[in-house]
């Protein structure tokens, strides 16, 4: 938990999010200003600040994050449509929050 960390927050209550999936080690809300018709983020709660740093320990983590994907896709009925799952990473990557999160898009063609 980093205190000035927005999603850490939001993990902790501390700030208000529409949360849609939660688990041990993994949130799911929406997204404050949402680019698709469903727009989610995928964090997982232990504050990692980017692919960047990433350790070889947490892949597993991320793989969850992932394996979230799979049932927001099949929650929201897009499974077959698709979506789209995108992680900016650093500055050129056009990273905001350094709090590791997975974009989840979904509702239009090219989401
Ligand atoms: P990025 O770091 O480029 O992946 O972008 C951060 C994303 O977090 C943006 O899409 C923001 O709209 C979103 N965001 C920032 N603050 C909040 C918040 N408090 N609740 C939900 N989404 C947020
Ligand atoms: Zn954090």
């Amino acid at each position: 938990m980093t205190a000035s960390c927005i999603f850490c927050r939001i993990v902790t209550r501390e700030s208000a999010a529409e949360i849609e999936y939660e688990d041990e080690e993994v949130l799911a809300f929406k997204d404050i200003y949402p680019k698709a018709p469903v727009h989610l983020l995928i964090i997982p709660k232990r504050h990692i600040e980017s692919l960047a740093v990433l350790e070889a320990d947490d892949a597993a983590l991320l793989g969850k994050c992932l394996f979230v994907a799979r049932k927001l896709g099949e929650a929201h009925g897009v499974a077959q449509r698709g979506y789209r799952v995108n992680c900016h990473s650093g500055p050129e990557g056009g990273q905001v929050v350094y709090h590791l999160h997975f974009h989840f898009l979904a509702g239009r063609r090219g989401s």
